[in-house]
């Protein structure tokens, strides 16, 4: 079974514990966005290929893995979290090579939060209590409720490409920690990882149906095809907002449950008492970090007036000590976007920029790079200042290393400013009056403030979006209320 990441040339669909090819023939391309050449061939699944890792996760939940005891499951999931740490090199190498970004950064976050996932969640489910309730009744016997958990069925995963193995295992660990089974439909841009999981499920012990994987794209593709699949009992979707629209409508066919993560267009609100080195530090690593393209990203700042320009100077500084660079350049903290087509749309909001009066403080097109890479989705880190709020800048997700930075007058203005799109992600607060602090994030619409920091996560608080930017929460005891139902069993004494 061990093949490896040469093996994944050719990469096909994960379906009952094996890996198969589609029988249209039909594969895609999957290209280096550091030098735009070709990784590796991948195949595109039909409804056929659907269906079948539908049916081997519907029958997989009747099987060995329905029968096995908590103590067996969560077991095999460790053994899971060590099989990536074993490959560590190997899924690093593949995530690097699939989204360009530096492995400073994939080494740090993707591949240990990848693994992670699934020994957090394996520990969780075994320490949630359930609730129960002793009831009167009329003949004074009285009744005993109790409430137990039970898997959910078969999850339909539909992942991103941006953080690839750590936003897939965030829904697969829970999911199979809770005794579901999965279909995952990776995104067509990041589909090696997902793919090399299915060697460490089967080295693991997770048994044939448990993990199966189709690759594809999203409308009229294995995307569609999943979600059109009425043996799928819930979604768990990361990506657009405009594609949970269409997840959420998809679902509503046969009342399918659904947790959706979706896009954010995140607000910085950083107050005159704020500790500067903090702020410049935190909002460089927010708007930058994995080539801007964070969800939990800040594409928007406002700064109290008075310390504006000092601000600005000091965030021009920095993002021009920024250094561009190929996955193996060790002192690289920026890599291209994901793809060439994801630099069109980002460099259109570039022009935009200009086009609505933008003063460009930095960046702004497209940096030179040695002839080797020049075929990569390379862009320059940039930074504006004197857009109008309804500016598209402004009111769309762009998804790239961009920031625009606004100031303003009053603490009611700036969280007005923060509160005025439909998105409701995240947003940071930089203030040292702890008062302060306090009182305005808990007047942001977002699901994750932080204070004085940016991207700290600790597995077990709930994570999501709200307004447009998703439904439902995930992480710790909330991935739980997803990923399973929950019975109430009346006994009568
Ligand atoms: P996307 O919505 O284009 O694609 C995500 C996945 O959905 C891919 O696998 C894609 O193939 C699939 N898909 C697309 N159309 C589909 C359809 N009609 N039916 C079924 N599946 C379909 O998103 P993306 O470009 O891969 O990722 C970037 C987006 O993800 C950004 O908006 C970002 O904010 C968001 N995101 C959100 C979070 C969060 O936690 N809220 C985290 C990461 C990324």
């Amino acid at each position: 079974m061990k093949q490896g990441l040469a093996a994944m040339k050719d990469i096909k669909h994960y379906i009952n514990g094996q890996y198969v090819g589609s029988a249209s023939g039909k594969l895609f391309d999957n290209v280096n966005p550091a030098n735009g050449k070709l990784i590796s061939k991948v195949h595109e699944a039909g409804r056929e290929e659907v269906d079948a890792a539908v049916n081997a996760a519907k029958a997989a939940l009747r099987g060995p893995w329905g029968k096995m005891t908590l103590e067996e499951r969560t077991s095999i999931l460790h053994k899971v979290a060590d099989g990536i740490n074993a490959r560590f090199d190997e899924f690093l190498k593949a995530e690097c090579l699939d989204t360009g970004k530096p492995k400073s950064m994939a080494s740090h976050i993707d591949i240990p939060r990848g693994a992670a996932n699934f020994k957090v969640f394996a520990d969780m489910i075994k320490n949630v209590p359930t609730e129960s309730f002793e009831m009167p009744t009329p003949d004074g016997t009285g009744a005993l409720n109790y409430a137990v958990r039970r898997p959910k069925g078969v999850i339909g995963v539909i992942s991103p490409w941006n953080l690839p193995l750590l936003l897939m295992t965030w829904k697969v660990g829970p999911a199979l920690a809770c005794g579901n089974t999965v279909v995952v439909k990776p995104s067509e841009e990041t589909p090696t990882t997902t793919a090399l999981l299915g060697e460490v499920m089967k080295e693991a012990g997770i048994p044939d149906g448990v993990y199966n994987v189709v690759h594809g794209f999203g409308g009229d593709s294995a995307g569609a095809f999943l979600t059109e699949h009425p043996q799928v009992d819930g979604f768990t979707f990361t990506g657009e907002t405009g594609t949970g629209e269409v997840i959420m409508k998809a679902a509503a066919k046969g009342i399918r449950d659904i947790s959706l993560e979706l896009g954010g267009k995140n607000a910085g609100l950083v107050f005159a008492d704020c500790d500067m080195d903090k702020a410049i530090e935190g909002t460089m690593r927010s708007a930058f970090a994995n080539c801007g393209q964070v969800c939990l990203g800040t594409e928007r700042v406002y700064v109290e007036r008075s310390i504006f320009d000092e601000f600005v100077g000091r965030l021009k500084e920095a993002a021009e000590g920024l250094k561009i660079g190929p996955p193996d350049d060790a002192e690289a903290n920026l890599g291209p976007l994901v793809s060439l087509k994801h630099r069109e749309k980002v460099l259109s909001y570039y022009q935009k920029a200009v086009d609505d009066g933008a003063t460009v403080v930095t960046g702004g097109g497209v940096p030179e790079m040695p002839e080797e890479l020049a075929g990569g989705a390379w862009v320059q880190p940039t930074i504006w200042t004197g857009l109008p709020e309804d500016s598209a800048v402004i009111t769309d997700e762009i998804f790239g290393p961009c920031v625009h930075v606004c100031p303003f007058d009053t603490e009611e203005e700036a969280i007005e400013l923060a509160n005025s799109l439909p998105y409701g992600l995240a947003s940071a607060i930089w203030s040292e009056n702890i008062t302060r602090a306090h009182r305005v994030a808990g007047q942001i619409e977002a699901g994750i403030i932080w204070v004085n920091s940016w991207f700290l996560r600790d597995l077990r608080t709930p994570f999501g979006g709200s307004k447009q930017s998703g439904i439902g929460r995930e992480g710790g005891v909330h991935s739980l209320e997803f990923y399973t139902e929950m019975k109430n069993i009346c006994v009568k004494l």
